[in-house]
């Protein structure tokens, strides 16, 4: 036995065969065409373009694909409509005389350069669709059958140098459990897909391609990103064990599902989840949950090659309205800026851009793009329930304006006769320091309000949410973070004003009795963390409000913390996830 490890991607467990696929090999032609077969080459190109987009299709009837293969085999057909990749390759045919597979490894890999080269993670992960589609492409030139997956089974566990978005849904689809690569981005389209489906994935386990071999027992412990290698009896018996202790847990959760949210005591607690990326909402659809409390759209830019138009964003949000009906949707308009800046979108260099020109403010200094947008949600409004959130808002200016161009948009919407929901209710964030010393004007203004904890405790703190350095410094329960939550709950209160959590703190168990002893009715969970936040708020009671209550916020650090881990340990222990 052998264990060795690597980074974790997604979480997941498996017990399976080793089983190496080996990179696709593909010999290219080195040739050089003579004039007379330029047209027999544009014609292969052709075939094989639309080829590849009708084996595309096939799979995007419904049934065949959930809704986060869905996207991704979208993208990919984009890829194949773009004109100027066309207009690339054509021109490799017919100038250079290249024949079309050769052409389409020029004008593709060229683009994955490119990708690969942008600094920004989450464009990098683009290289990945282009090789996919790539390679579709030179197979189906030249007629290479070759299916590298074909015996692949449930029993396997995968081992390849790297995985694109088809090749993760390829496996799922034939269940299994956990994959293995040399190098993989934790951002990338084929990670998000294997942790939206619960495939467990590893990568860069050293040594490995040393230590194992084809065919023999692997161990894929994904959560801590361990690799056991032909295990002894012993641990097979604990990773069985833990496996049916996993599904017995599960088979608990889904029989909650239809239970509502309650305290001990019989308080409802909405508790919804949060939206990032698309691939997440068969799953989040699937909980049972009050809704979802926090759509981030601005995923929709950062993921895509083309601005999203209003008639593709009306179909994205009218898609999630209709897969949560008649639960409620809060989707919050771009948080753009800072970090999440769209390469499509040009935009001042700024020296300190989570305090620059992010979140409403961007969207206030573009009101085109951000009146597509109220645009394209209003008209979803006609197919579900849904809300308005903005985020990094500072005091009811900036919410008013917002408030004013949504307004225009649905005067618009009315004099081109498009049906809308007249009464959305507009909300904003309280995720600076400042929306939350102005809570009580912006409570009066708005129809609710959501805290975003993961900013408030940054601006709150001064510290970097994303710093290695200062990790230490990043304290979500720091007692001036809690007195602003508590400041906005009485704010609140006040005008009736309804108010949720958002941030991460809602999905991190220590930290749930404390927000529900302080009086939060409404959670927005990620969705990996659903069942447990539940299970946690079924245990807490009349006597956690009292505790929390007697509990002076102006307390030093030590004193919560010994509040959160000691005194309310009770009500979350025992919940693992
Ligand atoms: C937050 O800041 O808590 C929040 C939910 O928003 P985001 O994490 O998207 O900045
Ligand atoms: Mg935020």
């Amino acid at each position: 036995m052998q264990i060795l490890f690597g980074k974790r991607i997604a979480d997941g467990v498996a017990v399976g065969l080793a089983r190496f696929i080996e990179p696709l090999i593909i010999s290219l032609p080195t040739h050089s065409l003579t004039e007379d077969q330029v047209e027999g080459e544009l014609n292969s190109l052709d075939l094989a373009l639309k080829a590849v987009e009708q084996d595309l299709n096939v799979l995007l009837e419904p049934k065949l694909v959930n809704q986060n293969e869905r996207e991704i085999l979208e993208t990919h057909v984009q890829i194949l409509q773009d004109p100027e990749l066309y207009g690339y390759m054509t021109d490799a045919i017919k100038a250079k005389l290249f024949p079309a597979a050769k052409a389409v490894n020029e004008v593709f890999t060229y683009a994955i350069n490119v990708f690969e080269n942008i600094e920004n993670e989450l464009f990098r992960q683009r290289a990945a669709d282009y090789k996919d589609v790539r390679d579709k492409l030179i197979k189906k030139i030249l007629n290479d059958q070759s299916d590298r997956f074909a015996d692949i089974s449930e029993d396997h566990i995968p081992i390849m140098k790297e995985i694109d978005p088809s090749q993760a849904s390829l496996l799922q689809r034939k269940h299994v459990r956990a994959i293995i690569v040399d190098s993989c981005s934790p951002t990338s389209h084929a990670a998000i897909i294997c942790r939206a489906l619960g495939i467990g994935l590893v990568s860069g386990v050293e040594n490995l391609r040393n230590v194992a071999q084809n065919g023999e027992c692997l161990i894929v412990d994904a959560e801590v990103g361990k690799v056991v290698v032909e295990p002894e009896n012993e641990m097979l018996e604990y990773y069985a064990q833990r496996l049916q202790v996993e599904e017995m847990i599960r088979q608990k959760q889904l029989s909650q599902k239809r239970i509502p949210c309650q305290t001990k005591d019989g308080r409802r607690i909405l508790l919804k989840a949060n939206l990032g990326v698309s691939e997440e909402l068969d799953a989040i659809a699937d909980l049972g949950s009050d809704g979802i409390g926090l759509y981030r759209t601005e995923y929709l830019f950062i993921s895509k090659d083309t601005l999203p138009d209003e008639e593709s964003q009306l179909a994205d949000y009218r898609n999630v309205l209709e897969k949560m009906a008649p639960n409620p949707v809060t989707i919050r308009t771009f948080d753009l800026g800072g970090d999440k800046l769209s390469h499509l979108i040009s935009s001042l260099e700024e020296a300190n851009p989570y305090l620059g020109n992010r979140g409403i403010r961007f969207s206030l200094s573009h009101p085109d793009l951000f009146k597509t947008q109220l645009r394209a949600i209003l008209r979803a409004s006609a197919f579900g329930k849904v809300q308005i959130m903005f985020p990094m808002i500072i005091d009811t200016q900036d919410f008013l304006e917002a408030k004013r161009l949504y307004n225009i948009c649905k005067d618009e919407l009315y004099a081109e006769g498009h049906e809308y929901d007249p009464d959305i209710p507009l909300g904003c964030m309280v995720e600076i320091p400042a929306a939350a010393i102005c809570s009580d004007s912006l409570a009066k203004e708005c129809d609710f309000l959501s805290i975003g904890t993961n900013d408030l405790a940054q601006y709150t703190l001064a510290v970097d949410r994303n710093g290695e350095n200062v990790a230490r410094y990043y304290i979500q329960h720091h007692p001036a973070v809690l007195k602003l939550i508590l400041f906005t709950l009485s704010n609140a209160a006040n005008h009736q004003t309804p108010v949720s959590l958002c941030g991460e703190m809602a999905s991190i168990k220590e930290y749930v009795p404390l927000l529900i002893g302080m009086g939060i009715t409404e959670l927005s969970v990620n969705h990996a963390a659903y069942y447990q936040v539940k299970n946690i708020v079924q245990k807490c009671d009349a006597k956690l409000q009292n505790t929390i209550k007697l509990f002076t916020m102006d307390s030093p650090l030590v004193k919560v913390e010994e509040l959160i881990y000691q005194t309310l340990k009770p009500y979350y222990s025992g919940n693992g996830r």
